[in-house]
């Protein structure tokens, strides 16, 4: 477990602790050398430092050793570059661990699949009053789903409402940001055709949820060929 300390870290150890053929082999956060751990680990599961990453890539790829990382906070130039020894032993590589996220991902692209522009699009999510940014990453790719699959544009998307809107048009995808509380992230999808109206709906109350991802990626990891995955490929979702 690589920044072990961490709040992932801590929660990751406490959930490996509870499911039945995962050990950690050995933690290791600032001040604890790697290289000296390293070779007793099947796979390093690494949520740290966007700094650390490049170390750790690099002495995964001359260990030969499989990945799963959520560290986020690399800048697009250094992804390239960190993609490239990433795609060298088996990765997992993911901005979102939640099981039940990626699922929603999964369910928000068959439904725009499935059902046609008679049945509006909504957007909206909740997180607690401290969050800085809206609408959430998560919302985000939803709609970026959602805009993809019904061909549409960025600029169809509808950022709240307010006064004389209009009717609604069949094109736009609303998009809805509420704050308040503890809350620690709810996304709901909305397909809205006159009589009935489809919702799926995600709520995260537990960092857990991540630490469960992460390990059931590292356990799905061990001897896949060497290349870059995401959770949906974990999870079986891609087509
Ligand atoms: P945190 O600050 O609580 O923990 C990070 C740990 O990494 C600390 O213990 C720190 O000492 C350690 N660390 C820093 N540099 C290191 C180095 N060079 N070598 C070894 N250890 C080092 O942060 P957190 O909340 O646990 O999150 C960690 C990362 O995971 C962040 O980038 C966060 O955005 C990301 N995250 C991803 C997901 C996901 O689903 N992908 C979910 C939650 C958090």
């Amino acid at each position: 477990m690589h920044g072990s300390s961490g709040r992932m870290g801590q929660a990751i150890i406490k959930e490996a602790e509870v499911t039945d053929g995962v050990e950690i082999a050995a933690e290791v956060d600032i001040g604890i050398d790697l290289a000296a751990n390293i070779d007793q680990a099947d796979v390093i599961i690494d949520f740290s430092l966007h700094s650390a990453t490049q170390g750790l890539f690099e002495l995964a790829v001359e260990k030969g050793k499989p990945l799963v990382v959520g560290t986020t906070g690399h800048s697009p130039e250094e992804r390239v570059k960190l993609r490239e020894l990433a795609a060298r032993v088996p990765t997992v590589w993911a901005g979102n661990f939640s099981i039940g996220v990626n699922l929603l991902y999964f369910l928000t692209q068959r439904a725009s699949e499935i059902l046609s522009m008679e049945y509006d699009a909504e957007i909206v999510e909740m997180h607690h009053r401290f969050k800085k940014d809206a609408p959430s990453g998560t919302a985000a790719r939803l709609a970026e789903i959602v805009l993809e699959k019904r061909n549409l544009k960025a600029s169809d998307l509808r950022h709240g409402r307010e006064g004389i809107t209009g009717e609604r048009t069949q094109r736009e995808v609303g998009m809805h940001s509420l704050r308040g509380g503890d809350v620690v992230g709810e996304h709901t999808v909305s397909f809205a055709a006159l009589g009935e109206r489809l919702e799926l709906t995600h709520k995260a109350s537990d960092r857990r949820i991540f630490a469960a991802g992460a390990i059931r990626s590292a356990e799905w990891i061990v001897g896949q060929p060497a290349g870059i995955y995401d959770m949906q490929d974990v999870l079986g979702l891609k087509a």
